[in-house]
């Protein structure tokens, strides 16, 4: 099959399993013990991450590194509000009981620039996840391009992760100038992980219709800068390969 009608294909198989979906909801039991691990590694490999959290409250500074807030994680420094894993935004978006971590990595001998990797895991409803696409050019990047990453895991096939090449417009006190960054994520239920949010929510009717179960799915995103010589590539496959191996069940 040409990749068109694959992809037309697979959309016939996801409405009809999604019809049936609608008709067996009642018989459908939630799996609550998700396909990952929530924490993100204070090292990986030569990456260091330090965990953030976030106050809605309206002031200056609102996201907080886990090691620079005094003692309380839980309460903002500066206004005493509850302190978020998620920005204002994020929280806004998603259902109350998706959970969520997020962190900023930096390379130990080139820490100019960050890297952020983020675990999203979905709630009860199991809608927290929506299309990458339409997330970003909310935050106003453009998509430059996009590709499927192979990485490399020990002992098994390789995982497939999407890369978005991404663009995003700024201001400089030069003028208008841009920022070349990279989004890479995949998604990981019970034993199942995918790069196609498309495919994933084709498991996630698949496994209502057959299995009568609805599981908890986990979207896994790095998210960095571009270098001109494609290096990045590089940096997505070794830090998605040592992540996997810590939180992947
Ligand atoms: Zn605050």
């Amino acid at each position: 099959m040409q990749p068109k009608h694959r992809h037309l294909a697979l959309v016939l198989i996801l409405l009809a399993a999604t019809a049936l979906a609608l008709a067996f909801t009642v018989d459908v039991s939630l799996v609550d013990q998700p396909g990952v691990r929530m924490m993100l590694p204070a090292q990986l490999g030569e990456w260091r991450g330090r965990e953030l959290r976030y106050c809605h409250g309206e002031h200056e500074k609102r996201e907080f590194f886990l090691d620079e807030l005094p003692g309380d994680f839980t309460r903002c420094p500066t206004c005493g509000a509850p302190l978020h894993h998620m920005s204002k935004e994020e929280y806004d978006a998603l259902p109350k009981d998706t959970e969520f971590i997020k962190s900023q990595y930096r390379h130990q001998a080139d820490d100019q620039r960050p890297t952020f990797v983020t675990i999203v895991l979905t709630g009860r409803d199991r809608e927290s996840i929506h299309r990458p696409e339409r997330c970003l050019s909310g935050q106003g990047f453009s998509i430059a391009s996009t590709q499927v990453l192979d990485v490399p895991i020990e002992g098994r096939k390789p995982l497939r992760v999407m890369v978005f090449n991404t663009i995003r417009p700024i201001m400089t006190p030069q003028g208008p100038g841009r920022i070349d960054g990279y989004y890479a994520y995949w998604f990981v239920g019970q034993h199942r992980e995918t790069p196609y949010h498309l495919e994933r929510m084709f498991w996630l009717a698949w496994d209502r219709v057959i299995n009568s179960v609805a599981h908890r799915w986990a979207y896994i995103s790095v998210a960095g800068q571009r270098d001109p010589e494609g290096k990045y590539l590089e940096e997505i496959r070794e830090i998605v390969s040592r992540l996997h191996s810590e939180i992947v069940l």
